[in-house]
């Protein structure tokens, strides 16, 4: 097993793009680690890079104690599993699994033995004769798996490889891949654009933008105090409710609210700054009835999020977003209050959190 560290990775592609942008970055032995971000942002050109498939415009990418920038993908010892699968539709399950093994000239016996072990751990036995053409989109996932781990690689490269699957397979598979990614303990870095996945999967995250990272952290990390407006606005299936705001003293005013100023932020905040006041729609509690220290507004609208629902206040002009559960039953054209919890506020000067944890 290996860690991966990039040192100032840059790939600027013919005709100008930098896709990555003097980027640097270590994921640690054993690690599951994400790379999340809009599309373009170069989420799949580190992975290629990485792979060696695309190569470094400048920079070191390190597998382990070795530099690999220069060498080819097939002496990088990596297992690389992409969207589409690309396993090779004329040959059997065997044969696709086998193929790495082949590339590297072990004996066909000892690779089709190789081949059905790990088919066997992937649940494969009974398809191994089959084509791809012959099996399900979470199956062809599997073998491209199994093609990947056969050769034993030092390092696991996954781009998107639950996107084609349907909802409930994806759930599913989701929990296998963790599973698996634990018991082998194979550094693994896997690209996603589905924010819940990554959340739900990686013990750390790194949030791409125009091929730099504005944050690595653990999902909590990323999800409770993102480091930047970016990663705020980015991350959350319900977007942050990020208000201009001004400092008062031991106060913050925004949205005509005057709420407690949050406790890291004292001694780095002056009178009367004007800040970006952040507080998760799930971070806000409802209420019915007039409480001190809330967002006070009318009820403008009521999404069903199932056990939840999804209220806007309309406080004064500004939209507040707030997640009530149940036991309340806000109704359009009412007054609704809500209250931050204290702890979960974050203030953002010039872009970057002001009360970061020290
Ligand atoms: P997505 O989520 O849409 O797959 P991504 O984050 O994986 O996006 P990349 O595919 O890495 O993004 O692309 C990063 C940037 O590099 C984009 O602007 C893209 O258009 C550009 N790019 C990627 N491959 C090439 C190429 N072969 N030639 C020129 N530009 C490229």
């Amino acid at each position: 097993m290996a860690a991966i560290t990039m040192r100032a990775l840059t790939k600027v592609f013919p005709g100008g793009v930098r896709a990555l942008d003097a980027l640097d970055l270590a994921v640690a032995d054993g690690e599951f680690f994400a790379l999340l971000g809009p599309s373009g942002c170069g989420k799949t050109t580190l992975l290629r890079t990485v792979a060696g498939l695309e190569s470094a415009t400048s920079g070191t990418v390190r597998i382990g104690d070795r530099d690999v920038t220069r060498l080819p993908p097939g002496r990088r010892d990596v297992g690389m599993v992409f969207q589409d699968y690309a396993l090779f539709p004329h040959m059997t399950v065997t044969d696709n699994i086998a193929y790495p093994m082949r590339v590297k000239k072990v004996p066909r016996e000892q690779r089709h033995a190789a081949a059905a072990d790990v088919a066997a751990a992937l649940g494969l036995d009974g398809l191994l004769a089959r084509r791809p053409g012959e099996l399900s989109g979470g199956q062809q996932q599997r073998v491209a798996l199994a093609r990947a781990m056969a050769a034993r690689p030092r390092v696991f490269l996954l781009d998107e490889p639950l996107s084609n699957l349907d909802a409930r397979l994806r759930l599913e598979a989701r929990t296998f891949l963790r599973k698996l990614q634990g018991e082998l303990g194979v550094t693994t870095v896997f690209v996603t654009h589905d924010q819940a996945e990554a959340l739900a999967m990686a013990d750390r995250i790194a949030v791409m933008e125009a091929g730099r990272i504005r944050q690595i952290g653990t999902p909590s990390e990323v999800f409770c105090r993102p480091a930047n407006l970016f990663v705020a606005s980015f991350i959350g299936s319900t977007p942050m409710n990020l208000l201009d705001a001004r400092v008062r003293g031991e106060r913050v005013v925004a949205a005509g609210a005057t709420l407690p100023l949050p406790d890291e932020a004292r001694g780095r905040v002056t009178d009367e700054e004007p800040v970006v006041y952040g507080v998760r729609p799930e971070y806000l509690d409802y209420s019915g009835t007039p409480v001190d220290g809330a967002f006070c507004g009318q009820v403008a609208v009521v999404e069903n999020l199932g056990v939840a629902s999804l209220v806007t206040l309309d406080v004064a002009g500004t939209l507040v977003h707030v997640v009530v559960g149940e036991g309340h039953e806000p109704r359009p054209g009412g007054r609704g209050w809500a209250v931050p919890r204290p702890g979960r506020v974050l203030l953002y000067r010039d872009g970057e959190l002001v009360n970061e944890r020290t």
